[in-house]
């Protein structure tokens, strides 16, 4: 099919895959070509970047940083509100070449520009609020405080699930701290991040701020590898699988840079027998099935109180039944396609050993071999006691669903994984519910009752322990991972008394 109308936001001819407010010659001498998962079809190709492209937008971003870190934070604020103005503008738009290069339905497609419009928001209000404390000196007539500075040039690096959203939470917090920033978005999903650079160049332009905010389109092992070696940015913002955090932060550690880490998740839902079931179901259903499963925070294991567990387990594979497959740009459509065929194989060799280990699929289980692009059935495998594969983050809709006796081994079920990011408990009972949430509850970054694991709203921190990487992002104080903040004491008096009451000479 040809899918020009949508793609008309990112492509105007030759696609560069560098930018610092001016798209550059790139010299890396190939392209990525882009597919879309809806049906396979080449939907356009993009001027990889080079390292010395990345050199040159480097360059362009310190003298940038040089610049906008001395303009007043509300007004950094003011085009962040212009950008969020942009991005209203153009919501259905953007959205819908989310799910063209994504896969994700069009009310998802649109839910994340509206995120992004969220955090642009957020982050206009916290332009005025980058606060620093004052302390009590216990010396006298001398003053003590804090104050945030701006870090420098921020790299970006996100993963294809999240194409525009990870990068918004990510600029418009560290715009308004001050910062400048480098975006290598994945190759998966270039579109998306030059239909949002074009809109960023047509704000930030006219008003002197070129190479504010950059991207640059590139492969791991020529610019990924270059960004996180480099000393020059102070910040790594990195999201995507373990795997990947766990060599991009292994390197920015080496170099004693700062990392901010937004890692996979295996994320449970505990149900216990006092739950609302018709609102469980619906909370799974759209942790577990919305988009394809190929959220961070998407709902992989259901742990149930034995005496509901298998009846929720058959509501559930009725009410997946339902789900209308297909093309995410037609209306009624539920779930999309997967992004690539590795990952439909990946989703098939899951299944496979789910049944190997001895679990028993109640639904779904095949790719969808009918039709062109990358579908497959949503799929709920019942076991009595935990399947090794439910450990692993597939990233597909397959669901896990396992009883449990006690809410304490219920807790520590949904614990025992690697990851920590998401969790929730379906419960009336209150002291079930403070359980969960207690010391000795949920282990995870984002904690939840009665709603499920995945669409987190942006006024909070959103991140996770453990394998997730132990960063936050968007809301609350995250902005504090984007400054570096300084300690200052002023003396006013007419004598120098020294801390801890030392007398010297
Ligand atoms: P991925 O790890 O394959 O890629 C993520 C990004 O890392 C891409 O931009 C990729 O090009 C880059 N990358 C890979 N190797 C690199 C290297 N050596 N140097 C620099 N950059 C490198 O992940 P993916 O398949 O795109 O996304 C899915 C994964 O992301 C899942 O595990 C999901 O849970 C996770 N995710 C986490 C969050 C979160 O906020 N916790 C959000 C979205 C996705």
């Amino acid at each position: 099919m040809n899918y020009d109308f949508l793609t008309k936001l990112a492509l105007d001819g030759a696609q560069q895959g560098a930018s610092h407010g001016q798209w550059l010659e790139t010299t890396h001498g190939e392209t990525v070509r882009v597919h879309t998962p809806i049906d396979g079809t080449e939907i356009g190709a993009v001027h990889l970047a080079s390292r010395a492209d990345y050199e040159q937008v480097v360059s362009a971003a310190q003298a940038a940083f040089t610049k906008w870190r001395m303009v007043p934070a509300p007004q950094r604020g003011e085009l962040i509100r212009r950008l969020g103005e942009e991005f209203r503008a153009n919501k259905k738009e953007l959205g819908a070449l989310i799910s063209l290069e994504m896969g994700k339905i069009r009310a998802e497609g649109e839910g994340e520009v509206q995120e992004c419009i969220d955090i642009f928001d957020f982050a206009v209000g916290l332009s005025r609020q980058l606060y620093g404390l004052t302390m009590h000196s216990e010396r006298p007539d001398h003053r003590m405080y804090e104050q945030w500075h701006p870090m420098g040039v921020i790299g970006i690096i996100t993963a294809f699930n999240f194409p525009m959203a990870v990068w918004a939470w990510n600029a418009a917090i560290a715009a308004v701290c001050g910062d400048t920033m480098i975006w290598k978005p994945s190759l998966k999903t270039p579109l998306c991040a030059i239909a949002i650079q074009k809109i960023v160049d047509r704000v930030f332009g006219p008003e002197g701020h070129d190479g504010v905010m950059c991207t640059i389109v590139g492969t791991d092992s020529e610019v990924g590898e270059t960004m996180i070696h480099d000393k020059r940015l102070p910040l790594i913002s990195a999201t995507g699988s373990c795997r990947m955090g766990r060599h991009v932060g292994t390197a920015v550690a080496g170099r004693l840079g700062r990392c901010l880490l937004e890692l996979g998740g295996n994320n449970a839902i505990v149900v216990d027998d006092t739950a609302d079931e018709e609102i469980a179901v619906r909370g799974i259903l759209f942790g577990a099935v919305g988009t394809a499963g190929q959220r961070c925070t998407s709902t992989r294991r259901v742990l149930a109180s034995r005496p509901l567990a298998r009846r929720l387990a058959d509501r559930l594979a009725a009410a997946y039944q339902s789900v209308a497959i297909g093309d995410p740009l037609e209306d009624g459509t539920l779930m999309g396609p997967l992004i690539d065929q590795l990952a439909v194989d990946g989703y098939l060799a899951a299944v496979q050993q789910a049944r190997d280990q001895g679990g028993e699929v109640l639904c779904g289980g095949k790719a969808l071999t009918d039709r062109a692009g990358f579908y497959v059935e949503p799929t709920i495998v019942w076991s009595e006691t935990r399947l090794p594969i439910s450990r692993e983050e597939t990233f597909a809709p397959i669901l896990y669903i396992t009883p449990w006796d006690t809410l304490e081994q219920a807790i520590a079920d949904q614990n025992d994984a690697d990851q920590g990011l998401s969790s929730a408990i379906f419960t009336r009972d209150l002291l079930s519910a403070e359980q969960f949430l207690g010391h000795a509850g949920s282990d995870c970054g984002i904690a939840n009752v009665n709603i499920g694991t995945s669409g987190a709203e942006i006024g909070g921190a959103f991140g996770g322990e453990k394998d997730t990487g132990g960063g936050r992002e968007a809301g609350s104080d995250s902005w504090k991972a984007y400054m570096r903040r300084q300690t200052c004491t002023i003396n006013h008096g007419q004598d120098l008394p020294l801390a801890q009451g030392i007398q010297f000479g």
